[in-house]
């Protein structure tokens, strides 16, 4: 077996799916688990959170994975259906699903369905991607509140930038969502992880925990042991190579990196094919033996090279690890300029996941 490997700790998702929890008590939680639970393993994810209020996906597909292992809990669909077909599917399947745009709704009126639907109308309070303009909203919601097709009517927006709390943005969309205070709604949610940790004026009845059940901050400034947050993916594996490369020589693709003294190489068997960015600048962590070396040289597909002078003892089998719970994944996005979300929903489907 190639020595890479992602381990996943699945307590450590449970520990911060009930800090998440703890911020806002009495209200409930929806543990968002698309994209593959952020890379983690949705089914594993799913199944050790047999205590979540309900699930977060973003498609069907993903819906249907989630609904055939919890059969009771909320799966909240976030981009909603595009057909009839897709409601009635939904409605098989006993999603709750957003409503964000018109087509969406007059889809939904005129599906005959087997079950009435939960429907989160989406509110597009700032961010401008998905959601009806606050007065659109009230006018759809006369309509669906009377529809045969609609159980629970509920409300939902989303904050484009949560994780700058004192961003001016933040407060306009509170206030726009809030000018719709005097409707009657089933539920209400807006806050995601960053929300959840800064602004309780926010949390309302459904909290929507992403970043933060994975371990990683949704801050940049502020690091996940900071919040409490426990590290759910190691991405690590073993020294495959070692060499001395003399002054003067470069390594790898391009020749990028040349060699200012004699310097050992290690070559760790991870590269863009497995999810780690080919973006990743020289210097960028990593750990060896425990110790933080910087790579070297170009990210290739399966490999990539790291500068041992810092580690003497480092032979071919030193134990590796690009992150988690050693090294923050936000510090190596951060090297990388990019977030921790991006590099952990990112590792492919080669990397093998270990769950314990
Ligand atoms: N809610 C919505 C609508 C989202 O799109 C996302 C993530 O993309 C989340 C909640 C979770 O956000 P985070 O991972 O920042 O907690």
């Amino acid at each position: 077996m190639r020595p890479l490997v992602a381990t996943i700790d699945l307590s450590a998702i449970r520990h911060n799916y009930l800090l998440a929890k703890a911020c806002a008590p009495e209200r409930l939680a929806f543990a968002v688990v698309k994209a593959n639970a952020y890379g983690h393993g949705a089914r594993e994810v799913v199944s050790a959170l047999p205590e979540a209020d309900g699930f977060i996906v973003a498609c069907l597909e993903e819906a249907g994975e989630v609904r055939a292992l919890h059969g009771k809990a909320r799966v909240l669909l976030l981009q909603g259906c595009f057909e009839a077909k897709e409601y009635l599917m939904a409605a098989q399947l006993a999603l709750d699903v957003v409503v964000q745009s018109r087509e969406q709704a007059e889809a939904l009126l005129g599906s005959t369905l087997n079950r009435p639907l939960n429907v989160w109308l989406k509110l597009d309070s700032g961010m401008h991607r998905l959601g009806f303009a606050a007065e659109e909203l009230r006018a759809w919601h006369a309509r669906l509140a009377a529809a045969e097709q609609v159980a629970e009517l509920n409300l939902i927006s989303h904050f484009a930038c949560a994780d700058q709390p004192e961003h001016p943005l933040n407060r306009i969309q509170l206030d726009c969502y809030r000018s719709l205070d005097d409707l009657a709604f089933d539920c209400r949610s807006l806050a995601n992880s960053a929300a959840i940790l800064t602004r309780p004026g926010a949390h309302m009845d459904w909290l929507r925990p992403g970043i933060m059940l994975y371990g990683a901050s949704p801050f940049a400034d502020r690091p996940a042991a900071e919040l409490g947050l426990k590290p759910a993916m190691t991405l690590g594996g073993s020294l495959i190579a070692v060499r001395e490369v003399p002054a003067g020589d470069s390594v790898g693709y391009g020749a990028s990196w040349v060699a200012a003294r004699p310097t050992r190489i290690g070559t760790i068997s991870c590269g863009y094919a497995d999810g780690y960015p080919r973006s990743a600048p020289a210097g960028t962590p990593v750990l060896v033996c425990g110790q933080r070396v910087p790579l070297v040289g170009r990210v290739s597909m399966d490999m990539l090279t790291v500068d041992l002078s810092a580690v003497p003892e480092a032979q071919v089998g030193s134990p590796v690890e690009l992150w988690g719970a050693q090294l923050p994944v936000d510090e190596v996005a951060g090297a990388c300029g990019t977030i921790g979300y991006e590099l952990l929903s990112k590792v492919t489907a080669r990397v093998p996941r270990r769950h314990r």
